[in-house]
């Protein structure tokens, strides 16, 4: 059979365009012993995907030039020749931005029944939901009574990071790019939402929204976003640096903060991390957030781009603010 597939037709400067994918078909095999073929139904994409597009070292290898990309995927297995697989099943990789492959069952995980869409694995119950969880309770350190700032508040990661500041017991203080999104999260109990693109001056909007200081800042933004914070932080802050998709399709280097004297004054802890490195919680992790989807606790927005052709202005689109919580593909009518 064929499968359709994306691959990268060059390496974009600055924000990629449609002309650095190309869409191909490739003939699969018959499967042999001890594999199966899985038809993905949903795929996702996410802002870590631009970093692969550049062609240098870093903590996950560069995408290659006219190989198909590669990112988290829920597939469901339509042939089987291999026990632990059998048809039916519904399963989780590495290996979106494809319709159809082969595989031996490695890197790959048979996804469990829940009472919402397996296209949650991507999002809430997936990596994203996880980094949230990892940079509030393992690296920040959130306690009740403090003040939370979440930059990219209404995606994928912030939005989860935002409904967990709450229930962890703080004051968070959020950071979007539209009003629609503010009200959004406004409805969702978020203490105070700032519009980034409306307001004069970031730093000067995040004091008005919290008087008391930030005590733990998510960045998931960089730039003016790390600024503001630096500038609004208490004494003993806490920084998880989760992202800078600020900085992403930058042409030329940015010049950091003029601030980071704060650092000492304010004696801060800065601490980058990259979820996968925390992945032996996730148990832990998918289990508390099964119960607060099942009692409404946490809800899970998603902005669904239908198509495989499609996929590539989903990816632009992070980039535009396009989605409100995770952005995912669904690949079947
Ligand atoms: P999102 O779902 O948040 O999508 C991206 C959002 O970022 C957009 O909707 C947009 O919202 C906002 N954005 C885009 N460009 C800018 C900009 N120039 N300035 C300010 N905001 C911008 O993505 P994710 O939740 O998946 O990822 C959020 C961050 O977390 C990213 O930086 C990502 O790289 C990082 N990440 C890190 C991980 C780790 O292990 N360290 C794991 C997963 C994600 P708006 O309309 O508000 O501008």
């Amino acid at each position: 059979m064929k499968a359709q597939q994306i691959v990268l037709a060059s390496r974009p400067e600055g924000l990629p365009t449609a002309a650095h994918f190309k869409q191909n078909s490739v003939e699969l095999p018959a499967i042999q012993a001890g594999q199966f073929l899985v038809k993905n139904l949903w795929m996702s994409v996410d802002p870590y995907m631009r970093g692969r597009m550049i062609d240098r070292k870093s903590y996950i290898a560069p995408f290659v030039i006219g190989e198909a990309l590669e990112g988290g995927a829920i597939g469901e297995v339509i042939e089987s020749q291999h026990p632990d697989f059998p048809v039916g099943s519904k399963v989780s990789s590495m290996l979106g931005w494809r319709s159809h492959y082969i595989s031996d069952g490695s890197d790959h995980t048979v996804l469990p029944n829940i009472p919402l869409s397996e296209s949650h694995f991507l999002g809430v119950l997936g990596m994203p939901g996880m980094t949230a969880w990892t940079g509030l309770t393992r690296i920040a350190e959130l306690k009740a009574g403090e003040t939370l700032f979440v930059s990219a508040a209404s995606g994928a990661v912030g939005s989860v990071a935002c409904q967990l500041g709450k229930l962890m017991g703080a004051t968070v203080v959020a950071s979007v790019g539209s009003d629609e999104k503010a009200a959004h999260l406004n409805a969702l109990g978020i203490d105070k939402v700032i519009n980034y693109k409306t307001c004069d001056d970031i730093s000067a909007a995040l004091g008005q929204a919290a008087p008391q200081g930030i005590d733990v800042y998510f960045e998931n933004v960089g730039g003016e976003h790390l600024t503001a914070a630096l500038d609004n932080m208490n004494d003993h802050g806490r920084i998880a640096v989760c992202g800078m998709i600020s900085q992403y399709n930058d042409t030329a280097p940015t010049p950091g903060p003029s601030n980071l004297a704060n650092i000492i004054i304010k004696k801060l802890k800065i601490e980058g991390f990259i979820v996968f490195e925390h992945w032996d919680h996730y148990g832990e992790y998918a289990q508390q957030m099964g119960q607060w989807l099942a009692t409404g606790q946490v809800q899970a927005e998603q902005t669904i781009y239908q198509g495989l052709d499609n996929a590539p202005s989903a990816f632009i689109g992070l980039f535009e603010g396009k989605n409100k919580g995770k952005m995912v593909v669904k690949l079947t009518d």
